[in-house]
């Protein structure tokens, strides 16, 4: 079986530049508006020899109305459930943020695998880039770059680990 990865964070963090370079794929919609992603995106890829199934979430319902601004979409919640681990993105240059935190406490109840992904880090020294981001209780963060490449094998590797 192939283990689910899913891609989560709020909008704007680059989860569907990372679906894009881990399929290969220009199936998920990038775009610079946030939330733009609202539906779920599947795709398929492979480090080494271990395949996995990647899911790209929107993470957010567009900013409606005030209650569901920091709730995490149902489909996002779902596509968490379904996951065998979860990757958090988080944005290196826009810095920790409230929503940030607001997900991150609903990751930490999971009983799966998540892995904070300090990304847009390129060109940024990894220590500085990821030490906000300790405060989030998620483990070493993993600096990468969705656009430039750095970082996503050795993030894919750690992931898929266990399986
Ligand atoms: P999503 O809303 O989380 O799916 O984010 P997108 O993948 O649509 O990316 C949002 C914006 O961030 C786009 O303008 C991307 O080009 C940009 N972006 C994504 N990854 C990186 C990265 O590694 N470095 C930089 N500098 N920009 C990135
Ligand atoms: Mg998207």
């Amino acid at each position: 079986m192939k283990p689910t990865v899913a891609l989560v964070g709020r909008p704007n963090v680059g989860k569907s530049t990372l679906f894009n370079r881990l399929t290969r794929s220009r199936d998920a919609l990038v775009a610079d508006q946030p939330g733009l992603t609202r539906d779920r995106h599947y795709g398929h890829g492979r480090v080494g020899e271990k395949p996995y199934l990647v899911v790209d979430t929107g993470g957010f319902e567009p900013v409606v109305d005030e209650g569901i601004l920091f709730e995490m979409a149902k489909q996002t919640l779902q596509a968490v459930d379904e996951a065998d681990a979860v990757v958090f993105l988080v944005d290196g240059r826009s810095g920790l943020t409230p929503q940030d935190k607001i997900i991150a406490n609903r990751l930490r109840q999971l009983d799966r695998p998540v892995f904070l992904a300090v990304n847009k880090a390129e060109g940024m020294k990894h220590a500085i880039a990821g030490a906000e981001f300790h405060e989030l209780a998620l483990g070493e963060p993993l600096v990468i770059s969705a656009a430039h490449g750095d970082g996503v094998r050795e993030l894919m590797e750690l992931v898929l680990e266990g399986f």
